[in-house]
This record gives structure tokens, sequence and C-alpha cells, in this order.
């Protein structure tokens, strides 16, 4: 049997998620005569994905809560997605469906270096934030970045501050994942997400152009 593509976890499965795995539990699911799609699946994540999964999870046994359209680790497992391999995920933006609203250098005296050191992405508090790649996070607290998690991967930190909530707080993540949702913590004049860039353990005032 080929190699399965692990379980990304629920927070994963969200509206405006983009991804291969999604395409693949989509093929599975059709395979499995669960399929609700009007058009192929993937790659993006639909109520007809919800719909198709609960099937799933109905033809496995399950009810209630345990057959609600999110896939669940057992479930996951049985439905034996291929794994995605090679090229991984692609993430557009930290906050999918937004981009940069205040660009990363800016000047302006407002900043203590006298420019911005990230990109901000203004959203709506409680609007997710996902991994841009895979890799490892922890989470902090400060008064100008307020809560914040540092996702490190590949010798490169990024930051995602301001947080309202986070959804993981350290350990593993997969890219594409669901991390944190947009707040206002710390030194912020209105919800967004600042998003900055350094080497790994660089120190404030080692950014460099945050992408990824
Ligand atoms: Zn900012």
């Amino acid at each position: 049997m080929p190699a399965q593509e692990p379980f990304p976890g629920a927070a994963f499965f969200h509206k405006g998620q983009h991804s291969p795995v999604i395409t693949a539990m989509g093929k599975r699911l059709v395979a499995e005569g669960c399929g609700k799609y009007r058009t192929s699946p993937g790659p993006e994540w639909t109520d007809a994905d919800r719909e198709s999964y609960a099937a799933w999870q109905h033809k496995l046994g399950f009810s209630a809560s345990d057959a609600d359209g999110t896939p669940g680790q057992q479930s996951w497992d049985r439905l034996h997605v291929p794994a995605t391999s090679g090229g991984g995920h692609q993430v557009s933006s930290p906050v999918p469906g937004h981009a940069v609203t205040t660009s990363y250098h800016k000047k302006g005296p407002h900043w203590s270096l006298g420019y911005h050191t990230g990109a901000d992405y203004a959203a709506a508090k409680g609007t997710p934030c996902v991994a841009v790649l895979s890799g490892t996070v922890r989470a902090g607290q400060d008064g100008s970045f307020g809560n914040y998690l540092v996702l490190r991967s590949g010798g490169f930190d990024y930051w995602y501050c301001h947080l309202s909530e986070r959804d993981v707080t350290s350990g593993p993540v997969r890219a594409g994942q669901q991390v944190a949702k947009v707040g206002s913590t710390g030194n912020a004049t209105g919800p967004h997400l600042h998003f900055e860039k350094r080497p790994a353990g660089g120190r404030f005032g080692s950014d460099m152009p945050p992408n990824w």
C-alpha cells in the first residue's frame, strides 16, 4: 500500500483552505461511494467536502457530532488518503483570503526602528491564520507584539503577532494548518496580523522580506 497522508488535524479543514490534501481526500471519498461533489473534488475545502466526509463517517458507523463532516483521526486513518508528498502545500497568505495592507519596510515615526519590520494583514478579529510552511511553533507574549506565535521552518522564524487566540502553542504544524486567529493584542490600533520573518533565533531588527 502506498504511503498515507498523515491526519493534518481538525483545524486544517476550514473555508479557504487550499491544499492537494483536500483533492486526495476527495478522490478517496468518491472511490468509497461517499462523493457529494458537483464537480471534481479539491483543492479547496467546501461544503461538498463536508457533506462527502459526513457520508464517510456514517458509512463507518459514526453518528451525531462524530459524523458532522469534520475529519477526525480515526475516520481519516481508515480512509487511506495517499500521501501528497513533494511540493507540499502552497499557502498564498498567512491569513487566507487577505492581502498585505501595510507593507514591509514602510517608513513611519510610530515604528521603533523608523520602519515597519514585517507585513500587516488587516482582517476581522477571529479570522484564521495558517502556517505558511511546515515547521514547529512556540508561543509567547509581550507588550508590543501581544500574543504571538513563532513558526520555525527552514532556518527562519516567522512571527505571527497581535493574535486573539492561538490554536496551537507548541510542536509541529503543517503548511496550511490553522494555528491562530487575528486580534489586536499588544501595541496595535486595530485587528491585524503582523507577520515578520527573521533568521532562526534572530533578534528584533534582524528582519528580512517576509516571503516564504
Ligand atoms: Zn505590523
